[in-house]
């Protein structure tokens, strides 16, 4: 619950010039003609769409908060085309990007759709499911994405049903049919995917997607970059999973779940490290010097303050939870 309440962010508007040229140097313009007029509120063509990898396509959210109207529109989504089937990784905030991305795929290939991956329980990286039931792919995540979907939606429903349609209900809400324990290979034909299970990390149920021949990996929001990342698992854990995946080889572009694309994995995640190293230690700091809660709050962290995005919506709901997880050490 907390996890979409703390979503509540918006961008500085003095950083939107940046973004907005970043996105330019990366747009591919899809046909002139798509609308995407069936979504719950306005959304603005074109969709863009980046091949960052042979065969990996990207569409890159927008840096906004989520009392944007365009916040179904903020996670990075794409799909990975094989000789066989494509893979959907992510689906969006809203059916109507799914249908979006599902339109962009067919301008790319007409490869049936066979496996619908989902990196974790936020609504932005799943709500566009239901564009892709008729193609009947495997919805595939990990082993607790089940439980997440499955426990209390009405909140989400509540709040950000809207972009579900006119009657959302737990019916749209689509969990996985197939889930993912530690790690499975899927084979797109001449493509394999290695999907591979975290313990809590950003969330409970994060999952990470590689594309082992072309090592492109496809993070959902286990990484953050540019827009400040959300604590609602572990802390600690987020950072014991940053030092396991900075162990990978091979890795050539970095897909974060917010944010640009990335090369160096180790680079990719120095930013969101340091913030998190940072919260952790000065955290430590104030319950070694006996400062509650609130105090902790005020104070944490501020050295990081000017280097993200949408900092005054979500950091001191961060420090909270880490105070939380921390006090108990
Ligand atoms: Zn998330």
């Amino acid at each position: 619950m907390e996890a979409h309440a703390l979503m509540t962010a918006r961008q500085p508007r003095n950083r939107r010039g940046y973004r907005a040229a970043y996105v330019l140097t990366l747009v591919v313009p899809l046909a002139a003609g798509l609308s995407y007029s069936l979504r719950g509120t306005a959304y603005t063509p074109p969709f863009n769409l980046v091949e960052v990898a042979p065969g990996n396509f990207v569409h890159l959210g927008r840096q906004v908060s989520f009392e944007d109207p365009d916040t179904d529109d903020i996670a990075n989504i794409g799909f990975i085309v094989g000789e066989k089937c494509v893979a959907v990784v992510d689906t969006g905030g809203s059916v109507a990007v799914g249908r979006a991305l599902r339109d962009a795929i067919r301008e790319h290939t007409p490869a049936p759709i066979c496996y619908v991956i989902n990196t974790h329980s936020h609504f932005d990286h799943y709500f566009g499911n239901v564009a892709f039931k008729d193609d009947g792919p495997q919805f595939i995540g990990h082993r607790k994405l089940p439980e997440a979907l499955g426990g209390d939606n009405a909140y989400v429903l509540e709040h950000f049903g809207r972009y579900l349609g006119e009657h959302p209900s737990n019916a749209d809400i689509i969990p996985p049919g197939r889930t993912v324990d530690s790690t499975l290979e899927l084979d797109l034909g001449g493509k394999t995917l290695r999907l591979t299970a975290y313990p809590t990390a950003h969330t409970h149920c994060d999952l990470s997607v590689l594309d082992v021949g072309t090592g492109t990996l496809w993070l959902g929001d286990l990484l953050f970059r540019e827009r400040l990342p959300s604590f609602d698992g572990s802390v600690l854990g987020w950072l014991k999973v940053i030092g396991t995946l900075e162990q990978e080889h091979g890795v050539k572009t970095v897909i974060p779940g917010h944010g640009p694309i990335g090369e160096d994995l180790e680079a990719a995640f120095a930013d969101e490290k340091r913030y998190m190293e940072t919260v952790v230690s000065e955290v430590r700091a104030q319950i070694a010097d006996g400062r509650d809660i609130d105090q902790a709050v005020e104070t944490v962290g501020l050295s990081e303050r000017e280097r993200w995005l949408l900092w005054d919506q979500q950091h001191k709901r961060n420090v909270s939870r880490a105070y939380t997880e921390l006090e108990w050490e």
